[in-house]
């Protein structure tokens, strides 16, 4: 009552946490004259991911503003300098070591953090001046397995639902997924509908709770569950004949080689009774409107683009995909972790979904006018920063993302990093566990400040808006990476006055000769080419493809059974599923599993901020079976240590019945800045999916033991 409002200023923008990515109105208010301005977050009604809702992470935004801990100057080994100083730094080391040692001894690595226009220039950068496809991201552990199960069966890294087909399902089956917490959101959604839900995850968790059927499998046994799907299917007579023969291939022998995955075999290979498998199977067979809803359970896997295709082949079996309420439905982590693949963020893309093909190198090359355009796919994460290591790579630059923290073998990313001659890192915050082995820090501009777009897990583009000034001497992204480009002396193609800018060309960009008769592209957004600078600062969320024959965006795709692939026919992939590469044995006979929790994200340099938030839990905590608990003679809240063959974790033992025993669960936002050996990435082996260069991160063997009384 005491608040006198004299000034308000409303922006509409995206939250920066998951790829839900909901419309958040941000205003700023004047409390009273001289008065302090004060931030209230709250839910954009007209956005149409989110409906005005916000989950506990987007609602506390507010708390996480302000300087502290931002990095302010740019800071020049260890000693603030000035921004001349520091990008003449930049670019006279990546041209030194191109110059020396070749374009491919320098990487970048950027994150699902960034927004379309800053990973666009960073791309072009690498790709078609500097002449190298070392550029990979963040992304690389979190959904790239599901672009590559999407490109091998879809023929396009094309997710084929939307929201509102989660409103109109019967049945949700949500495989490795705690969608109650990671995608808050979109799980209040599906209750909204009714729908049955199924959750098939190894932990009791927040989500099983509330589903009807919870398939606690065996960990990595997700693909035996659905060839074993497929082939009940089969013999139950739920196949749409009419789709297979008109829109698919390869049927035949994706049900040769599950027909040995009998409900008898794949309950006992997933550790399951056989009457709960047949009520999920009876479920899927009987229930019209089916969706798939898979998250990092399925992708964090060194066979995820098997246990991917293992899905999407039971929905190419029954025809559910592109109907609505119908679908394979794979959801990322992050805000843009779909915008960065749209411009090529992956090192094996190019730029607007292209492939390296001779084509389209040539192609993209005549489109940006560059003469040094890398001719093939470069280095994915492991294998960029296992080149960092070997000296391969002799520069990298990182862009918002903390490796030393999320990668595989974290600790060992820290050391190469620490012996890497030169590593500049780019991001909004002074401290984390990467920046301290940088030669270069760079302050970055973060979400209350940046502009430019996103793009969320159902294909919509959406505007982020800043709405409070650069702090201290902080720059976007996209304009630091132009100034580099520059000074290498690329200033004519990287000479753009804004975000629109960048954005329009990304637009030309995929619309270049996208002739539907031989260029069969996914992603186009030709018809937001020509977009003036008030539209795109009225941009209203639209689903791509936006082009000519689609003006207005595409809710769902594949509803004339017509895919990207060349014959336009979806293909089934036969799949053998194999166990985790991580095996337990007498040294490590326990499998760590590692997730988010509700009230955090990522390595918590913004979720950390708010109190409210830490609340929720306050330390790492390690979840283990009563059972199992008593075995190692531990008690709830006792200091335990977890050892892997990769290195150790520390946490307090919370014994939970959620865990099956032989299993355990460690949350990943603590680092070993944070707490002493918090990294819990840092136990896992780097094995990788072949197809998607995928770290298995949710299977790691691993022992334990008790370290105190309390
Ligand atoms: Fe932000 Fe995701 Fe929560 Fe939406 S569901 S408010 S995008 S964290």
């Amino acid at each position: 009552a005491l608040t006198e409002l004299f000034s308000a200023r409303r922006s509409c923008t995206t939250c920066p946490y998951c790829g839900v990515g909901c419309g958040v109105a941000a205003t700023r208010e004047m409390t009273s004259a001289g008065g302090e301005e004060v931030v209230r977050i709250q839910g954009d009604e007209q956005h149409p991911a989110n409906k005005g809702k916000l989950c506990v992470k987007g609602s506390s935004l507010a708390d996480t503003l302000g300087n502290h801990g931002r990095l302010l100057k740019p800071r020049l080994h260890g000693v603030d300098c000035d921004w001349d100083t520091a990008l003449d730094f930049a670019a006279s080391k990546l041209r030194e070591t191109i110059d020396e040692h070749g374009p491919d001894s320098v990487a970048f690595y950027l994150s699902g953090q960034l927004l379309t226009e800053d990973y666009y220039v960073a791309n072009k950068l690498m790709k078609g001046f500097i002449g190298t496809a070392n550029v990979d991201t963040n992304s690389r552990l979190c959904m790239s397995s599901a672009v590559a199960a999407y490109k091998r069966a879809l023929g396009a890294d094309a997710v084929p639902c939307n929201y509102e087909d989660l409103d109109e399902a019967e049945l949700v089956v949500l495989i490795g997924s705690n969608a109650a917490w990671t995608h808050p959101i979109l799980f209040q959604r599906m209750q909204a509908a009714k729908s049955k839900l199924v959750v098939v995850d190894p932990r009791g968790s927040a989500t099983s709770e509330m589903a009807d059927l919870h398939l606690a499998i065996t960990p990595g046994s997700d693909a035996a569950l659905f060839n074993g799907l497929l082939h009940y299917l089969a013999e139950f007579g739920a196949l749409d004949q009419g789709f297979i023969e008109n829109h698919t291939e390869n049927f035949t022998e994706a049900l040769y080689t599950a027909a040995e995955w009998t409900p008898e075999k794949v309950a006992e290979y997933c550790s399951l009774e056989l009457e709960q498998l047949l009520e999920f199977y009876e479920l899927f067979r009987t229930t019209e409107k089916a969706i798939s809803f898979y998250s990092q359970g399925v992708n964090q896997s060194s066979t995820g683009t098997d246990k991917n295709n293992s899905i999407i082949n039971c929905h190419l079996a029954t025809g559910r995909i592109g109907k609505p309420g119908c679908g394979p439905f794979s959801i990322t982590g992050q805000p843009n972790a779909m915008g960065g693949r749209e411009v090529g963020g992956l090192a094996n893309m190019l730029a607007a979904h292209m492939d390296f093909t001779a084509d389209n190198v040539e192609r993209v090359g005549r489109f940006w006018n560059a003469a040094n355009m890398a001719k093939g796919p470069g280095l994915k994460a492991v294998d960029l920063f296992n080149a960092v290591e070997s000296g391969q790579v002799k520069a990298v630059w990182i862009m918002a993302t903390n490796p030393a923290v999320s990668m595989p073998d974290a600790r060992r990313v820290a050391a190469a990093l620490k012996n890497c001659p030169t590593v500049i890192v780019s991001d909004c915050v002074a401290d984390t566990d990467t920046a301290r082995c940088a030669d270069l820090l760079l302050p970055a501009t973060t979400w209350a400040e940046k502009t430019g777009t996103v793009t969320n897990s159902e294909r919509r583009i959406s505007r982020q808006k800043g709405f409070l000034p650069k702090p201290g001497e902080a720059r976007h992204d996209w304009e630091i990476i132009c100034d580099v480009a520059s000074r290498l002396g690329f200033a004519e193609a990287f000479d753009y006055a804004s975000a629109a800018d960048i954005f329009r060309e990304h637009a030309a960009l995929s619309g270049f000769e996208n002739n539907r008769e031989q260029v069969r592209r996914a992603f186009d957004i030709s018809a937001l080419a020509n977009i003036s600078d008030a539209e795109y600062d009225n941009f209203t969320p639209v689903q791509w493809p936006v082009n000519a024959a689609n003006p207005q965006g595409t809710a769902r795709l594949f509803s004339d059974g017509d895919f990207f692939t060349p014959n336009g026919r979806a293909r089934f992939i036969a799949v053998d599923p194999q166990c985790p590469k991580q095996e337990t044995r007498d040294e490590y006979p326990l499998v760590l599993n590692s997730g988010r929790l509700r009230d955090q994200w990522h390595t918590m340099t913004r979720t950390g901020r708010a109190r409210k938030l830490l609340d929720h839990s306050e330390a790492p905590e390690l979840h283990i079976h009563p059972q199992e608990a008593r075995k190692y003679g531990i008690e709830d809240a006792q200091l335990v240590r977890v050892e892997s063959e990769k290195g150790q974790f520390f946490g307090r033992a919370r014994v939970t019945a959620s865990q099956k025993p032989g299993q355990l669960f460690a949350p990943i936002h603590w680092s070993d800045s944070l707490a002493h050996n918090a990294t819990v990435s840092a136990l896992a082996i780097p094995f990788t999916d072949p197809f998607s260069g995928q770290p298995e991160l949710k299977q790691v063997a691993v022992k334990i033991e008790p370290l105190s009384a309390h």
